[in-house]
């Protein structure tokens, strides 16, 4: 498409060119031939245009086709006049004034006129009054010359009214065109090249008409007649040079806005033609100067210029002013943006380091001040670190929505600045991270300090909708005793808090030297675990569950053992928690229960009295919170054919309460197939008895810490226990039998089964097998895990 637009163009390029080209040569040819021809190439010319005219605007109908169409008109008219004139010419007659060739020349202007203002009013919405002022003046300016030594002379000759007439009515004519002309090439804007052949016709014409009538009122002869001629030959090839032009289809935007400017040159011009009056008189041009009614005339054109002079200068100081105005609203726009850019490099320098939610200072800005203050060496023993990590956070945002989530966050944030002084630094390194940067200690060290910051978290958080939660707090503290690079401190303070978890949470640990150490530790044992079930590197131990009245083994709890290749065995409580946090303990957990299983599965096939034995399996609280672990289960079972009944899964009571709604329902699952359900550790966790109310468990296992001291205190709680545990229907276990002694204690109190060292340590399933055989399984009456 765009291709052949292209052809198109460059074809009417061509056209205009081979135009131009074959004018020059029918000018030249004009110059040479003998005069009494000469005349009739004229109107070949003027009809040249004519026709390029109409062609053009038909064909390419441009935007703007009226003011074409009346320039047509005109040319026509004009073709008509000079094929007359040319034939008087040829003829060898002399021309009569006025002839028929005279109306049809004056016929032309109002075309010509009107094509003009068509052309500067419909398309670009008029030029305004600036505009037509200047036209105004020029035209005033140059009707004083034409009085002067065109009109007058004619007036005071003895011409009778119709030559008279006519003579006059060319330069007035001329002059209306004048006045239109100079609207047009006054203004300002893009002037393609047909904009500015149609500049050239106007002028050609304009110039040829002043020069040929410029004489010929007072010597009766025009001056320099074939100059006029052709250039008015030369003005109808312009005209028609113009519609040929390409850039006819393209519009020339013209301007009103620059016209209200006044540039200088255009200031001297406007005052020159309005002095131009005066001067005449003055200098008696046209020998005037004594004929009341010319001078009274000039006078009263000098009158009308001065006074569109005036007007002219009137607009001139307005546009002065609404520049001024746009300059002043530009000044103030410009300082709001500025202002706003201002305020916007604040707030995004403010995003840049600041926590959006809580406000408080963020990761970038705790690293940014940490490395300031420990650039300083007397940081040393007056800077402390906290690392404050929520306990549980994760909870409420599972059950409450993170919405309240959010609201427990700002809530925590102001608590925090609420007990810092002004000279810390609180921030909040995401999620449920915050750290303080306490900078000149105060005098009681940064111990009590986070003491005093832990203290806060007593209370509950009150959230919108009148509820309130409690959360506690778990901090690492870092003391700093050298300058250390920041990522060191912050990494130090990660440990001292990780402990603090450990520990069991809602407490502020210190950090030591030796905690890198066992973080390292704790790395590789993570790092090892990964291959510890494809090495067989993992075994389990069974441990005899015990009838205390008889003694009897009524099941067995298995119990993980890790011998890791070319080093120690290592210890369930190290390793469990690591397999948690990585997720390892999923494939392990599912292992260790298909291997029980089978195992039991064994033992039950290999002699019907050992039926009513049990297996009881630990269960993490990562496993439970596994969708699918209900399935796993099921899956287990029936690939090992091991009874449900004889299944007993132990939950340790903390992961039982801190996350009841997720894991009620895997449970209800889990005893519905008819798995039962052991509550670990009872009493070392929320230690309230009501919550047996609610669990739903099958079981209950005496901790250790209750069972292994002989303070009267234990002593009631388990009494406690079992009471309850009675009235609810629910079996206990003590755990932890060490000496006869605790055997005979919790037997007086009835506690109906025990399990620990007294009895039997945990041992592998062939060891367990010849236990058995000395510790016959009683008969199928009520299994225990
Ligand atoms: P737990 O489930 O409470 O298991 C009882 C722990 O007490 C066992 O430690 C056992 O060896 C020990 N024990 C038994 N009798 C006595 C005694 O008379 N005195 C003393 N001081 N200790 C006794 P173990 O095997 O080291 O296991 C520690 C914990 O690791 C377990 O506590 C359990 O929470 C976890 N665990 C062990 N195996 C697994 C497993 O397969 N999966 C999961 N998730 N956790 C396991
Ligand atoms: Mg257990
Ligand atoms: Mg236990």
């Amino acid at each position: 498409m765009d291709e052949v637009h292209g052809q198109v163009r460059a074809g009417r390029q061509a056209a205009w060119w081979l135009y131009l080209a074959a004018g020059a040569v029918v000018i030249v040819v004009y110059l040479l031939i003998s005069a009494d021809v000469r005349h009739l190439i004229s109107p070949m010319v003027s009809a040249s245009a004519t026709v390029i005219i109409l062609v053009v605007v038909r064909r390419k109908r441009p935007h703007l086709a009226a003011p074409w169409y009346l320039f047509a008109v005109g040319m026509a008219l004009y073709t008509a006049a000079d094929t007359l004139f040319g034939i008087y010419q040829f003829e060898g007659t002399a021309v009569p004034f006025p002839s028929p060739a005279d109306a049809l020349y004056l016929a032309a202007y109002p075309f010509f006129t009107a094509g003009l203002i068509a052309l500067t009013t419909v398309q670009n919405r008029g030029l305004g009054w600036a505009g037509l002022l200047d036209a105004g003046i020029i035209t005033l300016g140059a009707t004083t010359l034409a009085w002067v030594f065109i009109m007058a002379p004619y007036l005071s000759s003895d011409l009778s009214a119709l030559p008279l007439a006519v003579s006059l009515a060319y330069p007035l004519a001329d002059l209306v065109l004048l006045c239109m002309a100079a609207r047009l090439v006054l203004a300002t804007g893009t002037r393609t090249p047909a904009f500015l052949l149609l500049t050239a016709w106007l002028c050609a014409t304009l110039g040829a008409d002043g020069l040929y009538y410029s004489t010929l009122a007072t010597t009766g002869a025009p001056i320099a007649p074939e100059v006029s001629y052709t250039v008015w030959m030369a003005s109808y090839l312009f005209l028609g040079a113009a519609a040929l032009h390409p850039s006819l289809d393209r519009t020339p935007q013209l301007a009103e806005g620059g016209q209200a400017a006044l540039s200088g040159p255009r200031l001297v011009l406007l005052i020159l033609l309005a002095l131009m009056g005066p001067v005449l008189l003055i200098v008696d041009a046209g020998e005037v100067r004594h004929q009341p009614v010319h001078v009274g005339f000039i006078s009263a054109i000098v009158g009308c210029l001065t006074l569109l002079l005036v007007l002219r200068v009137t607009l001139l100081a307005r546009y002065a002013q609404s520049q001024a105005g746009q300059a002043r609203t530009r000044a103030q726009a410009l300082e709001r943006s500025l202002r706003d850019q201002t305020s916007l490099q604040k707030q995004l320098s403010h995003q840049a380091f600041h926590d959006p939610l809580t406000g408080l200072a963020n990761r970038a800005l705790l690293a940014e001040r940490l490395e300031h203050v420990l650039s300083r060496p007397s940081a040393v023993g007056t800077t402390g670190l906290l690392l404050i990590d929520l306990d549980h956070f994760k909870d409420i945002n599972d059950s409450l929505g993170h919405p309240v989530g959010d609201e427990v966050l700002i809530a925590v944030a102001h608590r925090l600045l609420g007990g810092v002084r002004q000279q810390d630094t609180v921030a909040r390194l995401g999620g449920d991270e915050f750290a303080v940067l306490v900078e000149d200690l105060p005098s009681d060290g940064v111990c009590d300090y986070a003491q005093r910051l832990l203290g806060r978290f007593k209370d509950p958080f009150a959230l919108s909708g009148e509820r309130s939660v409690y959360v506690a707090a778990s901090i690492g503290i870092v003391a700093i005793r050298e300058l250390l690079p920041p990522a060191e401190a912050l990494r130090d303070a990660d440990l001292a808090l990780y402990v603090a978890k450990d520990q069991g949470r809602n407490r502020a640990v210190m950090f030591e030297p030796s905690m890198s150490t066992a973080q390292q530790d704790q790395s590789r044992i993570a790092q090892d675990l990964r291959y510890a079930l494809t090495r067989n590197e993992l075994s389990v131990y069974y441990q005899p569950v015990v009838e205390m009245d008889t003694g009897e083994t009524t099941g067995v709890e298995a119990l993980l053992r890790w011998n890791p290749r070319g080093r120690d065995p290592i210890q369930p409580e190290q390793f469990i928690s690591i397999a948690e946090e990585t997720d390892l303990i999923l494939p392990i957990g599912a292992w260790i229960l298909r291997e029980a299983c089978l195992q039991g599965r064994r033992w039950h096939d290999q002699t019907p009295d050992r039926r009513a034995l049990t297996i009881a399996v630990n269960v993490s609280g990562r496993q439970l919170k596994d969708p699918d672990f209900p399935e796993t289960v099921t899956r287990i079972l029936l690939e090992t054919g091991f009874p449900a009944s004889s299944l007993v899964l132990e939950i340790t009571e903390n992961v039982l309460i801190a996350d009841v709604e997720t894991t009620a329902a895997h449970i209800s699952s889990l005893r519905s197939l008819g798995v039962r359900i052991s509550i670990d550790d009872f009493g070392t966790g929320y230690s309230s008895l009501s919550y047996l109310r609610n669990l739903p468990v099958d079981i209950v296992k005496i901790d250790q810490s209750f069972v292994n001291t002989a303070a009267a205190k234990d002593t009631g709680i388990i009494q406690a226990i079992l009471y309850l545990s009675h009235a609810l229907g629910v079996d206990t276990v003590a755990e932890g039998i060490e000496t006869s002694e605790q055997a005979d204690r919790l037997r007086t109190l009835g506690c109906p089964h025990g399990q620990g060292f007294y009895y039997a340590e945990p041992m592998p399933a062939q060891a367990l097998e010849q236990h058995l055989a000395a510790h016959p399984v009683p008969e199928l009456r009520h299994p225990t895990g």
